[in-house]
């Protein structure tokens, strides 16, 4: 394995909020906003929002033995182990976090929420709004620290004009992607419900803004469990698999509804669910579209497979079946992750990581899964260096 250092950008990575975030908010709207209470005694975290909670397992940290058997190069300075955590330095201070970035050759990153995501939990039309509001004006400066963060904004989604205001008012002020949880909001209706969703689609394609889906947002179900929570044997890694299908049903309802079709500069974005599902996907849909096709509704100008293809792009930390998507299956939108700060992700070891994906991929295509896709949805963000690698 090359020494090298080589570099990535990143479809997938989150800031951690500050616990003041909400403070400006009003009494009545601020303790209805998303927050966590940690029993490390019962190993359990409750989600306070809106009114409801609910708990779930504490994520087992990586101990630093783990990471250190990962490491391409040592790592004992950059461990934090507050309240028995492996925190990445730089994932609430953006001064900070550029010096992580360096270390483990990430360039650009594709920036979502923590916290944040307990958002599309919110039933209040008001509260969601204002709390969207406080966040995107607190993360666009944070973006504003470097133009290679490229900070998800947050979209209210209970009601269609705030939605639509909302992705107007963030793209005014800079936002290139806007984060939306893989399923709406518990009594909104699905992504495709052409009556209800067309003029979010329209006003993400007239503002230039990526529709970002996050894997794992699914909003709690009306009984308060959280996605589809196994529990017993396998539990843990099933868990894991669950957070992965709710990005393949969104694309799928974003290309049979037509909305892919009617607005082709549309582009989606699916962070940290794999990749090879695209292709397979792809092949299901054309196939349903054909030999169903006296049922199908609307009839489209193309192919499912052709939508997917071009405007759905997908991100991955570690699989290397995600990059035979690309070299094997032809789907040219697969792009690296690194899901920094979170256990999922890289930090600690990215380097050991790119290079057992990439040293033996020809240069080509390793430069068009770590550098290129994610250049083409944000051709804004100034080139990685290095340019393309040596194969
Ligand atoms: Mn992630």
């Amino acid at each position: 394995m090359s020494d090298d250092k080589i570099w990535a950008n990143s479809g997938d990575s989150h800031y951690m909020e500050p616990p003041d975030l909400y403070n400006q908010l009003p009494e009545h709207l601020r303790e209805r906003m998303p927050r966590t209470v940690r029993d490390e005694e019962r190993g359990v975290e409750t989600i306070i929002v809106d009114g409801a909670s609910f708990e779930r397992p504490i994520p087992k940290p990586v101990t630093p033995e783990q990471l250190l058997r990962n490491a391409a190069r040592p790592l004992e300075d950059d461990l934090d182990e507050s309240e028995g955590q492996v925190r990445a330095p730089g994932a609430l201070d953006p001064n900070l976090r550029l010096v992580d970035l360096d270390q483990e050759g990430v360039w650009a990153e594709a920036i979502y929420p923590s916290l944040g995501t307990w958002t599309f939990n919110i039933r209040t039309p008001e509260v969601v709004r204002e709390g969207c509001r406080i966040s995107n004006d607190f993360f666009i400066d944070f973006q504003r620290h470097s133009p290679r963060y490229v900070v998800a904004a947050s979209i209210p989604l209970l009601d269609t004009a705030d939605t639509v205001a909302e992705i107007r008012r963030c793209a005014a002020l800079g936002f290139k992607l806007g984060f939306f949880s893989v399923k709406p909001p518990t009594g909104r209706p699905d992504w495709h419900y052409n009556d209800e969703w067309e003029p979010v689609w329209e006003a993400l394609e007239q503002n230039g803004m990526v529709l970002g889906f996050h894997i794992g947002t699914e909003p709690v179900d009306p009984r308060g469990r959280i996605g589809l929570y196994h529990r017993g044997p396998g539990g843990a890694v099933l868990n894991y698999v669950e957070t992965t299908y709710g990005g393949q049903r969104a694309v799928s309802q974003l290309i049979a509804c037509g909305a892919l079709d009617r607005h082709p500069d549309l582009r989606v974005l699916v962070s940290e669910g794999g990749a090879t599902w695209g292709p397979f996907l792809a092949d299901r849909m054309d196939e349903g579209y054909r030999q169903h096709g006296a049922a199908v509704r609307p009839r489209l100008s193309r192919l499912p497979s052709e939508y997917l293809y071009e405007q759905v792009y997908a991100s991955f930390q570690h699989d290397r079946s995600a990059v035979l998507a690309n070299t094997a299956l032809g789907w040219k939108n697969v792009m690296w992750g690194s899901d920094y700060p979170h256990y999922e992700g890289t930090y600690g070891h990215t380097q050991k990581t790119l290079h057992e994906l990439f040293d033996d991929c020809p240069s080509a295509d390793s430069y068009r899964i770590r550098i290129g896709a994610f250049q083409e949805l944000f051709p804004h963000v100034p080139a990685a260096p290095g340019g393309v690698q040596p194969g």
